[in-house]
């Protein structure tokens, strides 16, 4: 009877990771014409200044409408363009779309776009900011691109050189998801990064665990010393809002600010021009 029992649960092992194969199939196809058919849009989420309440960045977080299954989570199909390399001409895409959006906003409010380890390692990615920059007109220091600790886990110098390369184009650099993975004081030493987003995971303890708190102090604190700008990110309540402020954070960005939104109800939001939503935090009490 056991074995029996064991068999069957090899069987449904089986059939769950066929469907799972056969999903990530689909959704790969999918993607290869998913640019050509519109399929894939950009929504912001505001990154607020702690201190003055302002829209200070927005982040680009793309969003996947499958004609057949719906929305799909970037957490699902960016690994999936990432294994078949489409997400550099789906990067190259996002970097066009949202330098071109952020021409509509006000000249302080720059806009951050999220890259691939992968193509930090390849070749086209200068070549493709430069364009998004030239064609759209928007200036340097506005785009920001956030990579995550992962690029230097197979640091062989390259990463380096090309970070440096694409700084040199007077953009701007944030480290994203700080001290989730492999974070080392090395890449601070090397001022590299304008901005440390801490990872939510940190926020989410800054109530009851008092050892969330002292790492998230102390990053705040260091950042300080170095020039470096802060974001508190994945905020979902009041209390850790004010806790952030308290910080020192540079700038705060969560749900329980603004969730990430269409480019079109951005505008207004930033206009004030809706009825429920107000363009800052001050507005929003
Ligand atoms: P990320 O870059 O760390 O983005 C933050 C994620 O947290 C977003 O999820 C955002 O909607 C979510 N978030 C924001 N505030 C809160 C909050 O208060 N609470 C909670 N629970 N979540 C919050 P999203 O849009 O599903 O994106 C997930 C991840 O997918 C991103 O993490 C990023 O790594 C990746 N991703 C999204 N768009 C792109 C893209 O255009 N290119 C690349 N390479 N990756 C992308
Ligand atoms: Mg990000
Ligand atoms: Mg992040
Ligand atoms: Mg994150």
């Amino acid at each position: 009877r056991a074995k029996h029992e064991g068999r069957n649960r090899h069987a449904h092992f089986n059939w769950k990771m066929k469907e799972r194969q056969n999903r990530t199939y689909e959704l790969e196809m999918g993607l290869r014409t998913a640019i050509a058919n519109g399929e894939l849009m950009l929504h912001y989420q505001p990154i607020f200044d702690a201190a003055t309440d302002r829209i200070a960045i927005c982040e680009a977080l793309m969003r996947w409408e499958h004609p057949v299954l719906g929305r799909i989570s970037p957490a699902e199909f960016i690994p999936i363009a990432e294994s078949c390399s489409l997400i550099e001409p789906m990067t190259l895409w996002a970097l066009e779309q949202a330098c071109r959006d952020a021409m509509t906003w006000d000249e302080h409010i720059r806009v951050a776009v999220n890259i691939s380890p992968a193509l930090i390692r390849g070749d086209n990615l200068p070549r493709g900011v430069m364009a998004a920059l030239l064609q759209s007109g928007l200036k340097p220091r506005r785009l920001e691109l956030e990579v995550t600790e992962s690029i230097f886990l197979e640091d062989d110098g390259r990463t380096h050189m090309i970070l440096n390369e694409l700084r040199r184009t007077g953009l701007r650099l944030a480290l994203d998801d700080f001290g989730t993975g492999y974070s080392s004081l090395g890449y601070l030493r090397h001022n590299i990064f304008d901005t440390i987003k801490v990872d939510q995971s940190f926020m989410r303890g800054v109530g009851e665990n008092s050892r969330d708190r002292a790492i998230a102090q102390s990053v705040a604190y260091l950042a300080r010393q170095l020039d470096v700008e802060t974001v508190a990110e994945g905020i979902e309540t009041e209390e850790q809002l004010r806790y952030a402020r308290e910080t020192g954070f540079t700038n705060v960005q969560g749900f329980v600010l603004c969730k990430p939104i269409p480019a079109d109800q951005l505008l207004q939001r930033m206009r004030g021009t809706t009825v429920n939503e107000v363009p800052t935090l001050e507005g929003r009490r």
